[in-house]
């Protein structure tokens, strides 16, 4: 074991349930992004393994469908108990591998169990309509129809790096519990999460042929599975680039994408400034930012705006940058360099563009100090592109529609907060608002495990949380009874 909890593990394939070398014998070493040690090890999957990967899933589709839900049931149930069990190890892979603090991880790694087992639910409780016929001119009561949900059989989910258990489950959970077989291919940055999970899945008794992960760079296996014909769905959750190159790719097959955001938070008249300062404080920081649904944007109305500065600045400057594992961290690094070198020249351009900084914003390694950008034209470049880092651009407006408009001005819609406000306003807000979920009373970055989730505009489309996504991975078929 590590001295800091988690053990470097190596991984095959799993291929049809099946561990087993990749075709190309190649392997890849899996870093820790804050001080650089190996975590683990994982094979190198080609479109060779892919074609292996959705031959199998063709058998085991066929043999899953059959099995009946109660027995699906009690097979997630057991994998359910296993990730709870085993929350802590799970929780050390992930701040390994991801490099969020473990607090952090070990919350993402507790939701494990109750995400499974509300997709076990919702995977039983597949219903069909009845079709009243009769009220079709020309057609008497001598037929009987009705709708038969079935499984789509071959689901393949691709996940990104920043969360890699939560998103990992909301794919397969769902998938396995409504009788699809599933081809996973994790984020190259976060695999030993996933296997993680798998090797649950496969302890719990998911039969062979049914689950597969693929471990290897997207850009050469992305397009052999994104765009086989036995793939029936695409469940990806990602960057909007790739989101779209998939979608141009597909050809016939049914697609939820979950991508991008620059989520906005307004501050209006009448806002609790200390509950929005704290909530801000938290949901443009969290995972480094590296969160969809982060607050990148603060939207405040100028008769508040001194005050929530006031109040929000000491809580940044609070947050303690350091060791995963450490006590008392609250801010991990980014995913890599790259990322915490493209963050701080985002900001140098927002700086350029006639923003000012009041706080943070140093780079140091992988680390950026939690910044407050503020002066923040919607228009400019820091507003409008995804920043995915540990900073909140702040816009001052002079009145609520100002802030609406603020808000929709992105090319993304995923998710809003708003604070303070009239009941009207509020109203309005809901309404008005272009994101997937609006938030009254707290920031954009808050999910139940249920709820529907997912964007609209450059967000995506399609909905995640387990009852939609069960609705996503399966079809609807129309049977008639002619009498
Ligand atoms: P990413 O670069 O788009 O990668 C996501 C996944 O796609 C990875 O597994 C990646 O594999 C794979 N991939 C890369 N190229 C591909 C291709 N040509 N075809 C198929 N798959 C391909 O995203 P990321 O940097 O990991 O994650 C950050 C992004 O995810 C942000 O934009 C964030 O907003 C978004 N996100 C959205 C949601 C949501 O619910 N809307 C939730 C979380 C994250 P490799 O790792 O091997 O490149």
């Amino acid at each position: 074991m590590h001295e800091n909890g988690s053990q470097p593990r190596s991984y095959e394939l799993l291929i049809g349930g099946e561990w087993r070398e990749a075709s190309s014998g190649e392997r890849q070493g899996i870093h820790s992004p804050y001080d650089g040690r190996p975590v683990g090890e994982v094979a190198v999957a080609s479109a060779v393994d892919v074609d292996a990967a959705i031959t199998a899933g063709e058998r085991g589709a066929a043999a899953w469908r059959r099995t009946p839900a109660h027995e699906r049931v009690a097979i997630l149930h057991r994998a359910a108990d296993l990730a709870d069990q085993r929350a802590d190890e799970i929780a050390a892979t992930i701040s390994a591998e991801n490099g969020k603090p473990l607090t952090e991880a070990l919350g993402e790694a507790r939701r494990s169990g109750a995400i499974i087992r509300l997709s076990a639910h919702e995977g039983s409780q597949v219903y069909g309509d009845s079709l009243p016929l009769d009220a079709n001119p020309g057609t008497g009561q001598d037929k009987v129809g009705f709708t038969l949900r079935q499984p789509v059989g071959i689901v393949v989910a691709i996940t990104p790096f920043n969360y890699p258990a939560l998103l990992v489950l909301h794919k397969v959970g769902p998938a396995l519990a409504s009788g699809n077989a599933v081809i996973l291919k994790p984020a190259s940055a976060t695999p030993l999460t996933a296997l993680a999970l798998a090797r649950i899945f496969i302890e719990a008794g998911v039969p062979e042929g049914v689950l597969s992960v693929l471990t290897g760079p997207g850009g050469t296996l992305g397009d052999a599975l994104v765009s086989d014909p036995r793939v029936r769905k695409i469940s990806f959750t990602g960057s909007t680039g790739v989101g779209e190159r998939i979608a141009s790719i597909a050809g016939v097959k049914k697609l939820s994408l979950e991508l991008g955001a620059s989520s906005p938070t307004l501050i209006l008249p009448g806002a609790d400034i200390e509950k929005a300062s704290s909530a801000v404080a938290a949901g443009g920081y969290v995972n480094a930012g590296q969160v969809c649904i982060s607050v990148q944007r603060v939207i405040v109305h100028r008769d508040v705006e001194a005050d929530f500065l006031d109040a929000l600045r000491p809580k940044v400057e609070a947050i303690r940058m350091g060791d995963p594992f450490a006590d008392g961290t609250t801010l991990g690094p980014l995913i890599a360099e790259r990322e915490a070198r493209r963050v701080e020249s985002s900001i140098a351009r927002a700086i350029s563009d006639g923003s000012s900084l009041l706080s943070g914003g140093e780079r140091d390694g992988a680390f950026v100090s939690p910044a407050i950008v503020t002066g923040v034209d919607t228009r400019q470049a820091f507003a409008q592109e995804e920043l995915f880092g540990p900073a909140v651009a702040v816009t001052s407006v002079d009145s609520f529609d100002a802030a609406i408009d603020a808000a929709n001005g992105t090319p993304y819609g995923l998710a809003a907060g708003v604070f303070g406000g009239t009941l009207s306003e509020g109203v309005r807000a809901m309404r008005e608002i272009d994101a997937g979920s609006v938030h009254l009373g707290w920031t954009p970055l808050w999910r139940a495990d249920l709820m529907p989730y997912g964007g609209l505009k450059a967000s995506g489309y399609g909905k995640e949380g387990v009852r939609s996504a069960v609705e996503e991975m399966t079809e609807v078929k129309t049977v008639i009874m002619h009498g």
